[in-house]
């Protein structure tokens, strides 16, 4: 028997393999640069493995072509795509936040793909401002006197912080001071705009007379309240609510920044969300505002500050505001989202977050029946229709569960783990949590357009883990 260095004389030379591909009908269409990567990348692949001797010899020429065409096909695969959902989380961070509405995307189609009015006025033939129209949106919809909107929320709080307490002190609950996942610190942001966070209260309470007796420091700037995002505290524990401190704030003549996180353009209270609305903010007298444009707003990723007028002139002549600008697909999504929630009752149809929260149980249940009725019976696995606790998700009320219901699949041979991680691999990969063995497809997040899809993959899947293709009936009708 050979060992390996022997074995690796045979691998075929780079050039022999680009000469089969060159003359293969399947790889006509593919340039030569990409060619040479993929067979590059498929030979020094046979080189590995047959060094760990995982391989004992050189696969067949044919065999190695076709290992080149799988290869040049994966090159050709853009990683960053769709995915389904199945987690009943709404806003879900790593799976992207807010799914888009149909006329936002169209705008950003239409505008995108030609020029625009971006920054010109086509009607007097000069300069305009990109950010006018959904600035005028924005005002209307919150009720503020002036708005701004940036790249992010992220930006928005250090463009506030570097613009209006650079150099000064900032008061802030330390009970507010979270870290809001993916090891981003409120107040590393804080800070890094060259700020002086002074924390006021304790972990658990703050009362306004910790606020007060900071305000007599030196070189304050402004009071900042955070919301708190993800993180709640029960049982011995307050903050400040916005009332209390804005009285605080206009005693001793400083501005109240109030960072609300998600910020949503509905009253939500009826859903059992208790998350406070922007407009209902800026009338409880916070100067300024700022929220995301892609949580509970369900729009692109922006920041959005909303105020008073002098505070919002200040930030637009920061030279930070031009650093965090807002692009033009970005800009015609969220204008386009803005328009849709000027009537409240369309943006509940139309914007897919608050569809997704305003549906209701029955809705849900029902929805549930379709769905495990359209997935139709697989042998080995056992399919119903449970309640289950979704989540708003992206920061907002992490208390309030949101009721859900799920198609619950239980497998007969194994624990669903196999499976749910099959269902991640599949080309349309499909996110679902496990919860007593048995693997939940919330269908809050769902949307019946991905009913057919979501099957394909768990035929796929489910005959990856039992080791055979799966036969299913064709389904007959919802
Ligand atoms: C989500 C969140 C942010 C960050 O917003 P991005 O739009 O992701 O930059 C900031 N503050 C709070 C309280 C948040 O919940």
């Amino acid at each position: 028997m050979s060992g390996p260095p022997e074995i690796l004389k045979r691998i075929p030379k780079v050039e022999k393999v680009i000469g089969w591909a060159l003359k293969d009908e399947d790889l006509q269409d593919q340039s030569h640069a990409r060619l040479l990567k993929a067979a590059r990348l498929v030979l020094s692949e046979l080189r590995a493995e047959i060094l760990e001797r995982r391989l004992l010899a050189v696969p067949a020429d044919q065999i190695v072509l076709e290992m080149v065409k799988k290869k040049t096909q994966d090159l050709n695969q853009a990683r960053f795509k769709p995915l389904i959902n199945a987690t009943g989380v709404v806003l879900h961070t790593n799976l992207g936040r807010a799914p888009l509405a149909w006329e936002a995307l169209e705008r950003v189609r239409l505008t995108a793909q030609s020029y625009s009015n971006l920054e010109y006025d086509h009607l007097t033939g000069r300069r305009a401002d990109r950010l006018k129209p959904v600035e005028e949106l924005l005002v209307e919809l919150t009720g503020s006197e002036s708005a701004l909107a940036v790249n992010n929320n992220a930006a928005a709080l250090f463009l506030l912080m570097a613009s209006l307490a650079k150099d000064r002190k900032v008061i802030v609950s330390r009970g507010e001071l979270v870290e809001i996942g993916g090891s981003f610190r409120l107040s590393d942001i804080i800070e890094a705009a060259g700020v002086t966070l002074v924390e006021v209260g304790s972990t658990n309470q703050t009362r306004i007379d910790d606020y007060r007796r900071a305000a007599t420091l030196d070189h304050v700037a402004l009071i900042l309240k955070v919301h708190a995002s993800n993180f709640r505290q029960i049982g011995y524990a307050s903050q400040v609510e916005i009332e209390e401190l804005s009285a605080l704030a206009r005693a001793v003549n400083l501005p109240l920044v109030v960072d609300l996180g998600s910020g949503s353009l509905v009253d939500l209270e009826p859903l059992g969300i208790n998350e406070t609305t922007v407009k209902k903010a800026l009338s409880a007298g916070a100067d300024v505002v700022s929220f995301s444009g892609d949580k509970l707003l369900g729009g692109p990723q922006a920041g959005i500050i909303a105020g008073k007028r002098p505070i919002i002139s200040q930030l637009k002549s920061h030279p930070l505001t031009r650093v965090a600008r807002l692009d033009k697909m970005s800009l015609a999504a969220l204008e386009a989202t803005l328009l849709l929630a000027q009537d409240q009752d369309e943006g509940k149809k139309k914007i897919p977050v608050w569809r997704a929260l305003h549906l209701t149980i029955e809705e849900l249940k029902t929805a549930a029946i379709r769905l495990k009725r359209f997935l139709g019976p697989f042998p080995g696995l056992k399919l119903s229709v449970v309640p289950v606790d979704g989540q708003a998700g992206g920061g907002a009320a992490p208390e309030s569960p949101l009721p859900s219901f799920a198609v619950a699949i239980e497998s007969l041979v194994n624990n669903v783990s196999l499976l749910e991680e099959k269902l991640r691999r599949q080309k349309t990969p499909v996110v679902a949590r496990i919860s007593h063995d048995q693997l939940l497809l919330d269908v809050r997040t769902i949307s019946p357009d991905e009913y057919g899809p979501l099957k394909t993959s768990l035929t796929a899947a489910w005959g990856e883990v039992v080791g055979s293709p799966v036969k299913v009936s064709p389904f007959m009708g919802l």
